[in-house]
């Protein structure tokens, strides 16, 4: 079977997968990332890409897929923009073929990338009209419209995380704005919600344990055992995501909005927070006809887009 290598770049890792044409992963091969200068970062998937290039018979590769953080031009894979990485126009792809000579490489947005694996391969499979986004740090996202995945004038479409849903009272995003979604509803902005209503909650130790270490899974897990602090979180985090995905409902109109990233792992305890408000804020298309869902691949979604998009010589 044909293969593919679908790498995945995250803020603190970054992960090559062997992928086959039926996006089932052979092989995975992962580093951390500690600095995340040029240099530092291209060497380490240079690292990866190579365990991954040993991996796979002679004659069988079909190409190199990898998904970057940012705004990406598909046309020759350099990354324009990267908040995360604090990149400026980083020309990724070329780098990439210095290293792999005649091997096909293609760059894109990662959540794209991963919008592509779920569509494919994941909860979207046979879907015409699917959105897909990622709750994690941030908040990353990815359309399918007429069974095609948008890219947008300079590939910017799906960027759902820096629309503002609380431009007057909400938390202050990465990019510079006041209440985006992802400032709002990403991991983080379950952390950040828990700051905020800590002072009606004078005794409760929630916050003493850390959570910018430990991560929103600490808030998520407390306001499923049903700690109040947690709870009041929880409630004010899922009615923040409820306002973003009625919008994107108002914008896309999906037939389904699958919800991946580390804060999705609460499941059902989440979807049943969030469906009945977004069908409370829909009102132009027939209320609870957008089916939303839990992504299926979980972390291996980039990697399986990015090698999906290295089979078919390009995002589109
Ligand atoms: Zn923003």
């Amino acid at each position: 079977m044909r293969k593919a290598i679908g790498v995945d770049l995250g803020g603190s890792h970054v992960t090559a997968g062997v992928v086959g044409e039926d996006g089932k992963i052979t092989s995975q091969h992962e580093r951390d990332i500690e600095d995340r200068s040029v240099a530092t970062v291209v060497s380490l998937i240079e690292v990866v890409v190579r365990e991954a290039l040993g991996k796979i018979k002679n004659g069988d590769l079909a190409g190199i897929g990898l998904g970057s953080p940012g705004n990406v031009d598909l046309a020759d894979g350099s990354v324009r923009y990267s908040p995360n990485f604090g990149w400026e126009n980083v020309p990724l792809g070329a780098l990439l073929r210095e290293r792999f000579g005649t091997v096909p490489v293609h760059v894109a947005n990662d959540a794209r990338c991963a919008t592509l694996g779920e569509h494919a391969f994941g909860v979207g499979r046979g879907t015409a009209d699917f959105v897909l986004l990622t709750l994690g740090t941030g908040i990353g996202g990815g359309i399918v419209s007429g069974g095609k995945l948008l890219i947008g004038n300079k590939a910017g479409a799906g960027e759902f995380g820096h629309q503002q849903i609380r431009p007057t009272d909400g938390f202050i995003c990465g990019c510079g704005k006041i209440g985006c979604f992802e400032a709002q509803a990403s991991g983080t902005g379950l952390i950040r919600h828990a700051f905020a209503v800590a002072p009606s909650f004078p005794r409760s130790t929630l916050l003493t344990k850390n959570p910018e270490k430990f991560g929103s899974k600490l808030i998520r897990k407390a306001a499923q055992a049903g700690d109040g602090h947690g709870l009041a979180a929880w409630k004010n985090f899922t009615a923040d995501l409820a306002l973003g995905l009625a919008n994107v409902i108002a914008c896309v109109n999906p037939e389904t909005i699958a919800l991946g990233g580390g804060v999705s792992s609460a499941g059902d305890f989440m979807l049943a927070a969030v469906r009945s408000r977004v069908d409370e804020l829909t009102t132009m298309v027939p209320k609870g006809t957008t089916k939303i869902v839990i992504a299926e691949l979980g972390n291996d979604a980039g990697q399986v887009g990015a090698a999906t998009m290295a089979f078919r010589g390009g995002l589109a």
